[in-house]
């Protein structure tokens, strides 16, 4: 008997039952066509200025995908949308084939199998890196397992694993407050994996990191990609390069040129965005 039957059998809550869309949710990530993420003519306006004009956004399944452009393109709003916080005006948002975004709300679309970074990292600083991660993972509300019960083994597992990715294995007993700001972020990274999301968003996960820790953050994203499919949003243009994906700058709200980084850096329109500011 599995864990999902154990539960199903003790608490009689069924974790594959389907939602109020009539989605069983994960199981439903059709990504047959290869892409995860497509953002098709998304708009939306506050007051009338467009924050995100017409934006066309296709991610693969597996892909690291960075997105750059200046302060004000609409890089965090277009996250906003794809994770629910904002509403698009226009335009359609579909996570793998056949789930839209557009019409389910931020835990549902979490529970989908969306995670999302914020800047400043929300970590318990009181508890050890371990404990961080055995909180993230118990507050799956996909899992629904008591926040006391005992891990089994194979959680343990997944936790020291995890520990080991975001390396952080020598630092597992220390309090996540005494953890440096580099640590305390990949120890968040860490909190979102346990979820299992398909699609992770990172809105400037570099910001405030030593030289070194952006280039292990730059290693570890380049680990995730293929399991998972990423979107990073960057200034840090050492850091982009390191990654080494496809490049998507945004400009008022749209794209204004996409490839890799070498060919987005010579694009004449770029230049001038970036230079005329
Ligand atoms: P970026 O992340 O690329 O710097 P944002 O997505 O944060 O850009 O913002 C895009 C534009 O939308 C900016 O001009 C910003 O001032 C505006 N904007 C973002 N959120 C709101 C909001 N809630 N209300 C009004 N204007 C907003
Ligand atoms: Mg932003």
């Amino acid at each position: 008997m599995g864990s999902r039957d154990v539960l199903r059998r003790i608490i009689g809550i069924d974790p594959d039952a389907p939602d109020r869309f009539g989605h069983t949710s994960r199981r439903e990530l059709d990504i047959s066509h290869h892409v995860i993420l497509y953002l098709d003519e998304i708009t939306v306006s506050f007051d009338g200025f467009k924050a995100l004009n017409k934006l066309n956004l296709a991610i693969d399944a597996g892909e690291l995908r960075c997105i750059i452009g200046p302060n004000g393109a609409g890089k965090t709003t277009m996250m906003d949308v794809i994770t629910g916080k904002t509403r698009p005006d226009k335009g359609s948002a579909f996570f793998g084939q056949t789930i839209d975004l557009t019409r389910l709300t931020e835990p549902e679309i979490a529970h989908a199998g969306i995670g999302r970074k914020f800047q400043k990292p929300t970590i318990f600083e009181q508890h050890s890196a371990f404990e961080n991660l055995e909180l993230a993972m118990k507050a799956d509300k996909r899992v629904r397992r008591s926040l006391v019960a005992t891990l089994e083994d194979a959680d343990h597992d997944r936790i020291a694993d995890t520990l080991r990715l975001i390396r952080l294995d020598q630092q597992a007993d220390r309090p996540a407050g005494l953890l440096s700001h580099g640590q305390k972020q990949w120890l968040e990274i860490g909190m979102l994996l346990m979820q299992e999301p398909k699609l992770l968003l990172l809105d400037e996960p570099v910001a405030g990191m030593t030289d070194d820790e952006t280039m292990r953050t730059a290693e570890l994203f380049v680990s995730l990609a293929g399991q998972h499919s990423l979107v990073v949003v960057e200034h840090d243009m050492a850091f982009v390069e390191k990654l080494g994906g496809k490049v998507t700058v945004l400009h008022e709200g749209s794209v204004l040129a996409e490839g890799d980084l070498a060919t987005v850096q010579n694009d004449q329109r770029v230049i001038e965005v970036y230079l005329g500011r």
